[in-house]
């Protein structure tokens, strides 16, 4: 069964690019999941007129219109008049819902207005949606001329009726597909995009179900399987072949799956070897030390940093020597190199990294550029640098020299201890 959904926002604050349209992108990704085919999104102002012809419009190409938005109780909340409107039904009072909208009102001894009042207000023949966090109930419309559902606008209403209200009636009237759309992401990092798809060329080439394709993110490759199932695990038995066939051609590229973190992957690897980490960051002001914190458990591994921005601290906390401070400068390969070797001695670690570079906008050179960043890795290797020149904004330049730090610190474990 095939279902096409369209999603129409009602605001002229989105409109004027004031608010972000988060509703949009949760709709339309649950949609994805429960296996509904979105295929248009629509974003109109708080106008009577112009979210009619939105609806007529909407109502010949979708089996299903989802609107968020103008369910309110004040004048510029028009979403219940259009629909009645266009649906040709009456709004009625609906008895249930006041009496819940008084209920709301006297728990919190507020007065009630004849303008809440509007909101127990639906078209005849539609079902309430409960709103459990709010007073604005939504209602769900579906009779021959059509099926539309009308949500509030605050994404903490409209995310749980959706999910709790409108999707078990969907399911009652039998709009919801058999089939859901699962994916399965496999997480690289060390590789980049074009050199992991002409890694994967003949499964790129070759796919019918699950469907690949590889998405470039920040110092990071997924490659995205997708496929359609009726459950979990029917999804799982499809994705297992061709995960293994990917992990196989990438080997230690992949380091996790779905929601798995690069600095997650690399606490793992710390931990089952033992090691301890500790951080010397300059350029990356911290930035390093919080993505690995970010994992519960990193006290396990992770002894510390220390920021040392000022070449003064990168003498006084890690004792790098003037000297190679005014030889080489502070953004250099040697100095990241004391630098490491310093935190592992400060801070007792068997393992350390260093970050210490140009993320502009200003202050760059011929000879070092804005994106140049040195990085030092100390452990049983001994020390290791290395030399990047990264592009974007000064924070771009700043998260990419961390993640780098990562994936980097990773193939040295993993090739070296
Ligand atoms: P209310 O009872 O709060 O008036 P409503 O259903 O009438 O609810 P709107 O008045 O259209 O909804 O919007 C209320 C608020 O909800 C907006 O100020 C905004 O913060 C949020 N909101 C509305 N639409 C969206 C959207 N598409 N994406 C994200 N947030 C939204
Ligand atoms: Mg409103």
């Amino acid at each position: 069964m095939h279902i096409r959904a369209e999603v129409i926002t009602v605001g002229t604050e989105i409109l004027l690019g004031e608010i972000l349209n988060t509703n949009t992108r949760y709709l339309s990704k649950r949609c994805a999941e429960k296996g509904i085919d979105v295929y248009h999104h629509v974003t109109v102002g708080d106008n009577h007129d112009r979210l009619r012809e939105c609806l007529i419009a909407a109502r010949t190409r979708a089996d299903l219109i989802l609107v968020t938005g103008g369910i309110g109780p004040t004048p510029d909340d028009i979403t219940r008049e259009a629909v009645a409107d266009v649906w040709g039904q009456k709004l009625i009072l609906d008895p249930d819902l006041l009496h819940r909208m008084e209920c709301f009102y006297a728990h919190r001894s507020l007065n009630m207005t004849a303008n809440n009042k509007r909101q127990a207000l639906i078209p005849r023949g539609a079902v309430p949606l409960k709103n459990e966090r709010g007073t604005a109930p939504g209602f769900f419309l579906h009779d021959q001329m059509g099926s539309v559902a009308c949500l509030p606008g605050p994404p903490d209403e409209m995310e749980p009726m959706f999910s709790e209200s409108l999707i078990p009636l969907l399911k009652k009237y039998a709009m919801l597909p058999s089939t859901q759309l699962f994916t399965r992401d496999i997480r690289t990092a060390g590789i980049g995009e074009s050199a992991l798809a002409s890694e994967i060329d003949s499964l790129l080439r070759n796919q019918s179900d699950p469907t690949l394709a590889t998405y470039a993110g920040e110092g990071m490759v997924r490659v995205r399987l997708a496929t359609r199932a009726r459950t979990p695990s029917e999804a799982q038995e499809k994705f297992a072949p061709v995960t293994r066939r990917v992990e196989e051609i990438l080997g230690s590229h992949v380091y996790g799956y779905d929601d798995d973190s690069l600095s997650g992957a690399v606490g793992e690897i710390l931990r089952s070897r033992e090691l301890t980490l500790a951080v010397a960051e300059s350029c990356t002001g911290g930035l390093l030390g919080e993505m690995i914190t970010q994992t519960p458990g990193a006290s396990d591994y992770f002894k510390g940093g220390i920021i040392c921005y000022a070449n003064a601290v990168k003498m006084g906390s890690l004792g790098v020597e003037e000297d190679l401070l005014l030889r080489h400068g502070a953004v250099s390969e040697p100095v990241a190199a004391a630098m490491a070797e310093g935190v592992m001695r400060a801070l007792d670690a068997s393992v350390s990294v260093a970050v210490t570079g140009v993320a502009g906008p200003g202050g760059g050179s011929d000879e070092k550029p804005v994106g140049m960043v040195a990085l030092a890795f100390g452990g049983p290797w001994g020390v290791v640098t290395q030399r990047r020149v990264f592009s974007g904004s000064r924070q771009n330049i700043r998260r990419i020299s961390a993640i780098s730090a990562l994936v980097r610190l990773r193939e040295l474990i993993l090739n070296k201890c």
